[in-house]
């Protein structure tokens, strides 16, 4: 273990001096040069999330890029106000850290065939991930250090500072402790650099790294190629997101914001054969609100589109995470049972959302003045499972028969 270090310091202490010498000559910019053209082309290849983060992580540890012991991303990706761990790179200890650097020499691993690598990798354990799950910065409540002169920092202070600052930073010499209270573990970063990603101008994420492993020291001239990463993810980024809300307006529906028929009937399609693959039913409840056209007549478009838009939140939170909630068109709905339910269980599930919506008060309505007429099928393994929303829809039409403001089962 520690002819392993210092093996690998020395090595590196060459390498260093090695670039130190070079920094001016061609040799050095053209691995710069070939290294942001290479990044840059792989992350527009791309518009997946943990693809870009793959290949950002890759490009910073990798001999051929950064050449750095480990990476941290931490981006405010669903949470618009706080940084949290999104994807990391860096062995656990210096024994694993060792084996990687020898087999990436053995198998001359070049920076594009491991960006390529993509699928293979993209499910290896991120031992840094896991030690950092707690590590949180909140955006609004950064504030820069006074001075960076200590014998040891807390990473939460970093973080914040270069958040606050908006500009990279590097130190090394001293530790970065981050201390998860609530396992009593801490993680320590060595000779560490970090740079903010923006996004329309504001700080999205933070790239953090590190030479625990080495202590190669950090020099002022790997700040530029640590700003470009950054300025490239922010790229990368903006497209991912783009790609993501191009994807769900695809899928969603404008109004009510819940799934629409077309994703439904993909999502049906894939379930059926889920469904008998696994030799389980499929249940379905359609459900359509009674007498909305008089609601519409009398209170105006804008509060039957008040009134759409409630009820379909109302039907996503009484419905199990897993099971889907969709328009199917104009004051009709779907509900998707997954999991192999029974018809019994089917139909208390309808039961309760006819209830729910009776008691709600809806828009301007009082509760009970908006109601719904609910249809329930079901297919088992051997039926025709194109027959589940017939099934359904003709139960919802004897329900409507019955009066309005009840619930039917298929019945053969
Ligand atoms: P029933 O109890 O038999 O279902 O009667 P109903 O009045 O609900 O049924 P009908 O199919 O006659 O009317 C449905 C109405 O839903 C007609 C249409 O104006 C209204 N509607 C459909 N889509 C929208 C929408 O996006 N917004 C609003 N405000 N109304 C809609
Ligand atoms: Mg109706
Ligand atoms: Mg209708």
């Amino acid at each position: 273990m520690l002819n392993d270090s210092a093996e690998i310091q020395d090595r590196n202490e060459n390498q260093l001096f090695e670039g130190h010498a070079q920094s001016t000559q061609t040799p050095a910019l053209l691995k710069e040069l070939t290294f942001q053209l290479t990044i840059t082309r792989a992350m527009l290849k791309t518009v997946e999330l943990d693809q870009i983060l793959y290949i950002i992580l890759s490009g910073l540890t990798h001999g051929d890029g950064l050449n750095f012991n480990r990476a941290v991303l931490m981006l405010a990706w669903d949470r618009r106000n706080e940084l949290r761990v999104t994807r990391s790179a860096g062995p656990a200890n210096g024994e694993e850290a060792h084996r990687i650097w020898e087999g990436i020499k053995a198998e001359r691993l070049n920076l594009e065939t491991l960006f390529d690598r993509y699928s293979m990798n993209a499910g290896d354990p991120q031992y840094l991930t896991t030690k950092l799950v707690g590590l949180s910065v909140k955006l609004n409540e950064t504030k820069p250090l006074d001075s960076l002169q200590a014998m040891q920092f807390e990473l939460t202070d970093i973080l914040s500072h270069c958040v606050a600052t908006r500009q990279p930073l590097f130190i090394n010499g001293v530790e970065a402790v981050y201390h998860d209270w609530a396992s009593g573990e801490s993680v320590a970063f060595k000779n560490f650099a970090c740079a903010p990603i923006f996004l329309n101008g504001e700080v999205f994420g933070i790239i953090l790294t590190d030479n625990y492993f080495n202590s190669r020291i950090i020099h002022a001239d790997e700040l530029r190629g640590l700003s470009g990463v950054a300025n490239l993810a922010s790229i990368a980024l903006e497209r991912a997101l783009l790609y993501r809300r191009l994807k769900e307006m695809a899928q969603v529906d404008g109004l009510t914001g819940v799934f629409n028929r077309r994703y439904y009937e993909k999502y049906l399609r894939e379930e059926f054969i889920r469904s008998k693959r696994l030799e389980r039913p499929l249940a379905m409840i359609v459900l359509d609100i009674d007498l909305f056209k008089h609601c519409n007549d009398t209170y105006g478009h804008e509060c039957g589109d008040r009134v759409l838009r409630q009820f379909a939140q109302l039907l996503k939170s009484n419905t199990r995470e897993e099971d889907l909630v969709a328009r199917y068109g104009g004051e009709e709905f779907v509900v998707l049972l997954v999991g192999g339910i029974s018809e019994n269980d089917a139909f208390c599930a309808a039961e309760k959302l006819r209830a729910i919506v009776e008691k709600t008060s809806l828009a301007d309505f009082k509760p009970g003045q908006i109601t719904v007429s609910a249809g329930v099928g079901i297919v088992h393994p051997h039926d025709d499972f194109e027959q589940l929303f017939k099934r359904a829809d003709d139960a919802l039409y004897e329900a409507k028969r019955a009066g309005r403001n009840c619930v039917r089962v298929y019945a053969k």
